[in-house]
């Protein structure tokens, strides 16, 4: 595993990062669930993304993956972890339960710290902007987490380009520079090419890039339609099966020909192509089993890509 630098941060990111927000839960398989995390780690996956409402049922992720650290990684191992977690969307009942306030996010990472059973996580975010919050407010209480002690760093997640330049000048003020953000980004969706790394890049911070698979719809699952046995067949999974339209399955069909050129499964050149953009430190990627999590981790073995290549890509997409 090669770890990058985050931004112009102290922190090492692994390129390859494990994310809970599925097949953790209260409603997962636990001895598949610690299989994972424990695969994960013992390839170099160091950094495990979570967030509080990560299950279902909300929290239960948290309290899960605090059972494989008490388990497995407990004593000097935890200093070899980067653990994150999230605040900002509903997570309980009531008006302090979910968006960016000072009381809310404060509150939550409390209860996150007692679920999971750690004295810290190394990144807590503001998981989304809150139009009715002042940002000064959000941005207090992450600066708070970090002073305190129960963070090491502060990160924000899918905030625009505009209010990542406000989140980032606040805390540089206070005195906690934003290290990091958690986009969405993968080949099907490639929004923050608009102008968002930019910003990344000249303000020294990292990128870690979520859902890389679009959800495992770039994966060689979803070639002939919707499997069982998939997120999108999942009661519990947020892929919905109206996001795979027939475009996206043509382009779907179309990209897995070129990962065959290059001798990588569709995941792995999905991946790839991520990880080849400086800004973006990590990619935070899920897996429902342990073979999924190696074929991923294949990506590693061929990043590069031809001019030819990425223009054909470019011809896909476009
Ligand atoms: P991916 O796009 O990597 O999708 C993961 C899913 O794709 C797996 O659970 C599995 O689903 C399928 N899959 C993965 N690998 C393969 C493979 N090799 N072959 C076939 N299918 C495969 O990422 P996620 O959408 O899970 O997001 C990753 C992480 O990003 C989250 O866990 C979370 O930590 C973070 N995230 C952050 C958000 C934020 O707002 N900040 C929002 C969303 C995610 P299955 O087998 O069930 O079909």
């Amino acid at each position: 595993m090669k770890y990058n630098r985050c931004g112009k941060s102290g922190l090492l990111l692994p390129q390859i990062s494990l994310g809970l927000w599925h097949n953790f839960g209260s409603v997962d398989r636990f001895e598949n669930a610690q299989h994972i995390a424990l695969t994960a780690f013992d390839k170099g996956i160091t950094h495990f993304d979570l967030a509080n409402n990560y299950g279902p049922v909300p929290g239960s992720a948290e309290e899960n993956f605090g059972k494989i650290v008490q388990n497995n990684f407990n004593g000097f191992l935890r200093d070899e972890l980067v653990i994150t977690t999230k605040a900002g969307f509903k997570m309980w009942e009531g008006p302090y339960g979910e968006w960016g306030s000072r009381k809310y996010l404060i509150s939550s990472l409390n209860q996150s710290l007692k679920r999971m059973n750690l004295e810290y996580v190394d990144i807590f975010y503001s998981h989304r902007p809150d139009p009715n919050t002042p940002i000064e407010e959000t941005m207090s209480a992450l600066d708070y987490a970090v002073r305190s002690g129960k963070a090491i760093y502060a990160g924000i997640s899918n905030y625009n380009a505009e209010e990542t330049k406000k989140a980032v000048a606040i805390l540089k003020q206070l005195g906690t520079p934003c290290i990091v953000h958690q986009a969405k980004y993968s080949l099907l969706d490639r929004w923050v090419e608009d102008g968002l790394l930019d910003i990344l890049d000249s303000k020294g911070m990292g990128c870690v890039a979520f859902s890389p698979l679009a959800q495992g719809l770039l994966t060689t699952k979803y070639l002939k339609g919707i499997p069982e046995n998939s997120r999108a067949a999942n009661p519990n999974g947020h892929l919905q099966s109206s996001e795979i339209t027939e475009d996206k399955i043509k382009k779907i069909n179309a990209l897995h020909e070129i990962a065959l050129e290059r001798g990588q499964t569709l995941a792995q050149m999905a991946i790839a192509w991520l990880l080849k953009k400086e800004t973006i430190t990590s990619v935070i990627i899920g897996a429902s089993s342990v073979n999924q999590l190696l074929d991923n981790l294949g990506s590693l073995d061929k990043l590069a890509f031809s001019n030819q290549e990425l223009q054909q890509i470019e011809n896909i997409l476009k």
